[in-house]
């Protein structure tokens, strides 16, 4: 069936929750995708970070092959093989100690919310129940994730929401410093936020986070949903800052399009959850873990990080030269391959242009076009996908 006649029958059978583009995605390997009428695109847009290692990675597939013929899901009532290594490899190369597995970004973010307000009260503080997360930020679309996303629009009609949750400007340190009560026990931010408009953490000011923390008792929880996973060229977005996190939240790129999610913690902060505080029948199953190893082993490759980091600075030094040439174009923002271009105007037409010439990109915040290319991307593919960029603004000229 052609894209017509798919989203005539998606109309009729889905909720309309989604301001979707008019195509049926069929298929996808590497950086590029197909629809249902057989036009194929170069995908800037990687399933929002999802697909890390771009579509239909071959480690990724075949883990999934195997482990499908051996076992998909047994419950959380036993021990998992492929959990236990991904939970390891996790571990081992990150700052935090122990792992709880999830099924997306906002199950990690609500678990790691609940693992906070838990660790205050074994800490003789159940007083301190409060959480400080950031304006434009954005923690995901179940109740208390919602409340914890600092913007008004996501909230609106969905009242009542979980209470406990303030906000303050991100990057103002002084804003925070205020902020701060006797009943927080936690700050939640994305070292770089994605939804809220690509806009980065500065480091002095994360440092000060980290310091601030340390002084008061509260607990530093870095959403790296979007971040994580080998996008800003670290495999954690935070390592780039030298601080460490209490709490740190994944989902996105972790299974290469697997749905699964983790929240990862210290080990003296862990240890406040006991069982039965905690937990999730499909969280970790045996078949979205086998993927995460899969992605794991694959990104810790000798030289994966490093290409990373090449295309990197290659992309921004293209997207720095198409802002000299357009006055629309007022900053290129983010980190490494969570890349934006913030506008003078709405980027729906610049998203528009770009799908009709082959390429897809996001326009997130209304202004700001969202570049996440698969962690594989090429060269050639960043220079195609500018050519087309460039085109798009000079058709507005
Ligand atoms: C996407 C995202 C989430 C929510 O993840 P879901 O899997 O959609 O629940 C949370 N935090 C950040 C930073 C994200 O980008």
């Amino acid at each position: 069936m052609n894209n017509e006649t798919l989203i005539a029958e998606g109309k009729k059978y889905l909720m309309n929750t989604y301001g979707r583009l008019p195509m049926v995605v069929t298929k996808g390997k590497g950086s590029v995708i197909w629809d249902a009428d057989g036009k194929e695109y170069l995908d800037f847009v990687s399933g929002i970070a999802v697909n890390g290692l771009g579509h239909c990675h071959p480690a990724v597939v075949e883990a999934i092959q195997k482990q499908s013929e051996a076992l998909i899901h047994c419950s959380n009532l036993y021990w998992i093989e492929p959990q236990i290594q991904l939970a390891k490899l996790l571990v081992e190369h990150s700052s935090l100690d122990k792992v709880f597995f999830c099924n997306s970004g906002a199950e990690a973010n609500e678990g790691a919310i609940k693992l906070a307000r838990k660790y205050a009260a074994e800490q003789g503080h159940p007083e301190r129940t409060d959480i400080i997360t950031m304006e434009h930020s954005f923690h995901g679309r179940t109740l208390a994730t919602l409340k914890a996303t600092g913007q008004e629009k996501f909230h609106k009609d969905f009242h009542p929401l979980p209470e406990g949750f303030s906000y303050v400007p991100f990057n103002d340190f002084a804003a925070l410093k205020e902020a701060v009560t006797a009943k927080t026990c936690a700050i939640m931010l994305e070292t770089v936020q994605g939804e809220g408009g690509v806009i980065a953490a500065d480091p002095a000011y994360l440092q000060e986070v980290r310091a601030l923390c340390d002084d008061c008792d509260i607990l530093l929880i870095l959403d790296e949903v979007q971040c994580g996973m080998g996008r800003t060229g670290s495999l954690f977005a935070y390592e780039q800052y030298g601080i460490e996190p209490d709490i740190m939240t994944l989902a996105k790129s972790l299974g290469g399009g697997a749905p699964i999610g983790a929240f990862l913690a210290k080990e003296q902060v862990a240890a406040a959850f006991h069982p039965g505080d905690h937990g999730s029948t499909f969280g970790g199953n045996p078949l979205v873990t086998a993927a995460g190893v899969a992605v794991m082993e694959t990104m810790l490759e000798p030289g994966f990080l490093d290409h990373v980091q090449e295309v990197s600075s290659y992309l921004w030094i293209k997207l720095e030269a198409l802002k000299e040439k357009y006055d629309d174009i007022l900053e290129v923002r983010g980190k490494g391959l969570l890349a934006g271009l913030a506008l003078a105007h709405n980027g729906s037409g610049i998203v528009g242009f770009a799908k009709d010439h082959g390429v897809l990109v996001n326009c997130t915040a209304g202004t700001v076009i969202r570049l996440l290319p698969p962690l594989t991307v090429t060269k050639e593919e960043i220079d195609k996908v500018v050519t087309v960029l460039d085109a798009a603004f000079s058709s507005r000229c």
